[in-house]
């Protein structure tokens, strides 16, 4: 729908909010951003949603632009390109994902090297989390360097694309680590929480021809038979305790479930963290313990956040030879605009849920 205020600008939609203020989310009415947001002009066709996105609007996270009060949320997106400049690289139609984290001013050696996921200050920068806007608007602008194309088969489903690039760094990073040794031919992997992250480093896992095991909670719903789909086992709360894997992926950042993987990984094994604990809650662990499993078995245990562009190529990648039909499965909610709050509820079956901008073509 094509709306102009006074001065002939176009307006779009877009969800916002006041970082640090809770419940302060709510549908704006925006001029459409100008280019120097970014020389491609973007149509949103849909917006994942996470569990970032409600901390933000709880009001426990998220920087506003310098000078605004308010942000536009999203960082999970998938668009259509609408305007591109000759020698962009981008055409008119092209589906684009944006990628999220952008590169410090200063820079510090890892983002003077194109990889902000490695920052070491801290000012970088990441749009609809930290001072600049989010992918949560009917129309939004990206820079050339920052876009990602996407296979057109995928449709909706690259809207999966920015989880993936968090599994995809962490594969990079453990195929790396593994590396430390000659003989490292890791035969399983267990992946803890069976979310969307914990469902996408599953389906890598399988991509690489490894056994995919995925520890959950839930018993019911979906996830047991996407697993089982996939061709992995999954187990329902517990897991035999001679189960030592090759690697562990751990999704979730519950204590309990740390506490179990950090001596729980097999000789040379390395467990990658990818979940964030809630800090402050002190737990009884058996550091003595750890630190022997540890050392005797030359573990690794690493954390991994976010993701540069190499991450997000090898994440569209990942998508586009994965099986549609399941990919499909891990959308289970899809929330047109008009009922946009709908899609930033949390219902107990959710894999993902996603807000859509325009009906699905596919
Ligand atoms: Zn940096």
């Amino acid at each position: 729908m094509l709306r102009l205020s006074l001065l002939g600008v176009r307006i779009v939609k877009a969800v916002t909010v006041v970082p640090g203020t809770p419940a302060s989310i709510q549908l704006d009415d925006l001029p459409e951003p100008r280019t120097d947001d970014g020389m491609l002009l973007v149509q949103a066709l849909a917006l994942g949603v996470c569990g970032t996105d409600r901390e933000i609007i709880s009001g426990a996270y998220g920087w506003p632009p310098p000078g605004a009060e308010r942000l536009i949320l999203g960082h999970e997106s998938l668009g259509r390109v609408v305007e591109a400049p000759p020698g962009s690289g981008f055409a008119k139609g092209d589906p684009v994902v944006g990628i999220v984290r952008r590169p410090d001013p200063v820079p510090c050696p890892s983002c003077a090297v194109g990889e902000w996921d490695m920052c070491r200050n801290g000012q970088y920068t990441e749009r609809g989390i930290k001072s600049i806007n989010g992918f949560g608007a009917e129309r939004y602008r990206l820079e050339p360097d920052y876009a990602v194309k996407v296979d057109p088969s995928l449709g909706m489903l690259a809207v999966l694309l920015e989880p993936s690039t968090i599994l995809a760094k962490a594969w990079d990073h453990i195929d790396r680590i593994g590396q430390r040794t000659r003989s490292w031919s890791p035969k399983t992997v267990l992946v803890t929480g069976a979310g969307p992250v914990g469902l996408l480093a599953a389906l890598m896992g399988k991509q690489r021809g490894i056994e995919v095991h995925v520890l959950d909670l839930a018993d019911t719903g979906p996830k047991p038979d996407l697993v089982r789909d996939l061709g992995g086992t999954y187990h329902a709360r517990t897991l035999a305790d001679d189960f030592a894997p090759d690697i562990i992926i751990e999704c979730t950042g519950a204590l309990p479930v740390l506490v179990d993987v950090m001596k729980r990984v097999g000789s040379d094994g390395i467990v990658c963290l990818t979940g964030v604990s809630n800090s402050g809650h002190p737990l009884p662990f058996d550091f003595g313990g750890f630190n022997r499993h540890a050392v005797l078995n030359n573990t690794v245990t690493f954390g991994s956040v976010n993701a540069n562009r190499a991450h997000y190529e090898a994440g569209a990648a990942a998508l586009a030879k994965a099986d549609r039909q399941w990919l499909s499965r891990l959308i289970t909610r899809r929330v047109p605009l008009a009922r946009w709050q709908e899609a930033f509820e949390r219902r107990p079956e959710d894999i993902k849920v996603i807000l859509q901008f325009e009906p699905d073509a596919a």
